[in-house]
């Protein structure tokens, strides 16, 4: 069994804690018992749970995992001082805001002997999976995956990493990319940013990638990806959502990781596509300081 704890108590942070109380029946979830909470505010129980200082987490012996759920900003230091305190991670995405912090940690995590997750709900989602589905086995000729949502949030970080989940959605679908240019649009007083992202798959297919954040704007993502023999144009709303809910099949995978199910070359294999991921974001986000 491991303890754990949750730092930050926003919806995700709100949302493992329910999800540790009740794990899925017979899975790996069920390792991972919560043993206490972090929070900058002063909080009374939540959902039956106590707060608990980030000191005694680190220190005590029956606390062996944490769950970094504060905003983005902040999971670098969180993710890092767990680590070095010999605590297995859970940390939402994007893991850090920068890549080299990324392969620093990781590093840490492994010089240590402990588990680093990095946590990818959208690719649980019934969406992805009806398109992964379509794409198998076909041949991309162009492509563009527009995502609309609401201001971003202060300290969530730059647009390539805080939708991140897009990216990798991208990077699943059609492999490694390389990146091939870049625009940004920002209207800081109105809460608006806009980048659309050019890339090339190893076949040198051009994919854009636009992220729109602004009030008002619904969160939705709009595609378009042409085949050799068909385009995609949306995807349909999913038949059924699953009976096991995004975050819950990431805690059962994350207890699996930890108990030591999951085999190491799938974890490589993940490490290798977040770390990608990461890097094309960092690109992106150097390109837009050399071009305010
Ligand atoms: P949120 O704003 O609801 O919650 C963030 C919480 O962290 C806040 O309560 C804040 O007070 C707390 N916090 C920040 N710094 C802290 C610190 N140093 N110590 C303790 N608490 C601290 O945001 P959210 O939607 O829950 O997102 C949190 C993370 O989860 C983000 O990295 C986001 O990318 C990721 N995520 C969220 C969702 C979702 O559906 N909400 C999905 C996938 C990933």
């Amino acid at each position: 069994m491991f303890g754990a704890v949750v730092v930050g108590l926003g919806i995700a942070g709100s949302v493992r804690i329910r999800d540790m109380l009740a794990p899925f029946p017979g899975s790996a979830a069920e390792k991972l018992i919560v043993k206490g909470f972090i929070s900058r505010r002063a909080l009374g129980p939540q959902q039956g749970v106590e707060q608990v200082s980030v000191e005694d987490a680190l220190s005590r012996d029956d606390v062996n995992v944490a769950f970094v759920c504060t905003e983005n900003e902040s999971h670098e230091e969180n993710v890092r001082q767990f680590i070095e305190a010999g605590k297995h991670v859970c940390v939402e995405y994007p893991m850090t805001l920068s890549y080299k912090a990324a392969v620093d940690l990781w590093d840490l995590a492994e010089e240590k002997g402990m588990i680093l997750h990095e946590e990818h709900i959208e690719l649980f989602t019934a969406d992805f999976k009806w398109l992964k589905e379509k794409v198998q086995g076909q041949k991309l000729q162009e492509g563009t995956l527009h995502f609309t949502g609401g201001s971003l949030k202060p300290r969530f970080g730059f647009l390539a990493f805080s939708g991140i989940a897009r990216l990798t959605w991208l990077v699943d679908l059609f492999g490694e990319l390389t990146v091939s240019d870049a625009a940004f649009e920002e209207k800081p007083g109105d809460g608006y940013s806009k980048m659309t992202a050019k890339l090339l798959t190893a076949d040198n297919r051009p994919l854009t990638w636009i992220e729109e954040r602004g009030p008002g704007l619904p969160r939705a993502k709009n595609i378009n990806f042409r085949f050799d023999s068909f385009t995609l144009t949306e995807i349909p709303p999913p038949a059924s959502r699953g009976a096991v809910g995004l975050f819950m099949q990431d805690l059962v995978n994350f207890g699996a990781k930890v108990s030591g199910q999951v085999p190491p070359e799938e974890m490589e294999q993940e490490k290798r596509r977040i770390l990608h991921c990461l890097s094309l974001a960092q690109e992106y986000k150097t390109s837009a300081s050399n071009n305010p």
